[in-house]
């Protein structure tokens, strides 16, 4: 078997099985609930469109209030999502050489008009949510934690996204437990969980069409998704996309201009329900070969590893990087990125810096943001890459940085 072509991905997610795939009549989103112990949470068919709904409901509670808060420094489907809603987008720059949104900034840009604030856990790794919550009660916004990345992170034990007004965890492709497109609601307000769903059975159809295609889509995920398949779907589409010089389509940061909205259908559900039995032993493995990680890296002079904050207990899909500077960090991916390895970027540019938003992204100020766009690099954590492969790329790493 060697010798044939490997491909580690970006991101760990848990990876499918044929056992996985039979029907079912389960109800994924009463599962996760039991599993993470949260009050019910609400199945939608993508993260972004949970985020849709979540500011669909915000906004008939604030008719009066219309701009979105957003770390500068995040997912573009955020901003896709907010465009949708019919709302505007105020950026946060971020505190100096961190995800979190920075306080003072913050505090700027929260006032009468500000519908919603979103602090974000990247990476897996849980945001300062208690400040924005704090900050945005000030001014009477509403919170919105985005846990797309973080499907399984505690805060003082209790899942991530239920300090803030309403979360939303993503089961796309690559974050954690997949249905290939996937999102769940939460909020720990019961009228709020009523009027998300209300929202959700008056706003969303059921579009057969497009369930049809998601189905296709995650039975091929579930086909690719191990290192020979990868090659296929991720390796050789990345590695194009960089020989012409686009560094966005090959992270897939680039993303279509409106996203659907319909129902997820039952075999989808199923699929998730069979493979999530197993998110829980994963995601502590996950956990066990990050944190051995994170000390060897960590004692490369120069080089930041984020790792959890006290109280608080992250996952960890990937090890997020923060290195001396801009040239540094790119010495590292000239040699790497395209190796197969799954070390790659998070997202390439802060919010202001892709062309093809700027028809829906302010123009803004955001130093911290680019600098954190310019610093950082992630190494994937899937159960593929073995230590000896690991010390390759934390030795490249440490020549770079010293
Ligand atoms: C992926 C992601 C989203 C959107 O989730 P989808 O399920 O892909 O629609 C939102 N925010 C962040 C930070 C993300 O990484």
């Amino acid at each position: 078997m060697r010798g044939l072509p490997r491909e580690l991905p970006p991101t760990a997610g848990l990876p499918l099985r044929l056992a996985d795939l039979r029907p079912g009549r389960a109800n994924l989103a009463a599962i996760l609930a039991g599993q993470l112990q949260t009050p019910p949470l609400q199945l939608t068919c993508s993260g972004t469109a949970a985020l849709l709904l979540a500011l669909r409901v915000l906004h008939a509670r604030q008719p009066r209030r219309s701009v979105v808060v957003v770390p500068a420094y995040t997912c573009p489907l955020v901003a896709i999502a907010v465009h949708q809603a019919g709302l505007q987008l105020r950026l946060c720059d971020l505190r100096p050489g961190h995800f979190d949104m920075d306080p003072q900034a913050l505090a700027t840009a929260c006032r009468e008009d500000t519908l919603a604030v979103l602090p974000t856990h990247l990476a897996g790794r849980v945001a300062d949510v208690d400040t924005a919550v704090a900050v945005a009660a000030r001014s009477g916004a509403f919170v919105i934690e985005d846990a797309a990345q973080a499907l399984g992170a505690r805060s003082d034990g209790a899942s991530v996204g239920l300090r803030g007004d309403v979360g939303f965890f993503s089961l796309a492709a690559g974050k954690g437990l997949s249905i290939f497109e996937g999102g769940l609601l939460l909020s720990r307000d019961a009228s709020l969980r009523e009027s998300l769903r209300d929202a959700g059975e008056r706003l969303v159809p059921r579009r057969p069409a497009w369930e049809a295609r998601r189905s296709a889509e995650l039975l091929g995920l579930a086909a690719l998704y191990r290192p020979r398949g990868l090659v296929f779907a991720y390796g050789r589409p990345l590695r194009r996309a960089m020989r012409r010089g686009d560094p966005v389509d090959a992270v897939g940061d680039a993303f279509p201009a409106t996203l659907p909205l319909h129902r997820v259908g039952r075999w989808r559900q199923a699929v998730g329900a069979n493979a999530a039995a197993r998110l829980p032993g994963f995601l502590a493995m996950l956990r066990r070969q990050a944190q051995a990680r994170v000390e060897w890296l960590r004692a490369i002079a120069g080089v930041e590893v984020f790792d959890d904050a006290p109280g608080t207990q992250g996952t960890w899909p990937c090890l997020l990087l923060q290195l001396p500077d801009e040239r540094c960090r790119d010495q590292v991916l000239a040699q790497l990125w395209t190796r197969g390895l799954g070390v790659s970027r998070l997202f390439i540019h802060a919010l202001p810096d892709y062309a093809y938003l700027a028809d829906r992204v302010p123009p803004a100020y955001v130093p911290n943001a680019r600098a954190f766009a310019q610093r950082t690099l992630t190494i994937g954590n899937s159960p593929w890459l073995d230590d000896a492969t690991f010390e390759r790329i934390a030795s490249v790493i440490e020549r770079a940085a010293s």
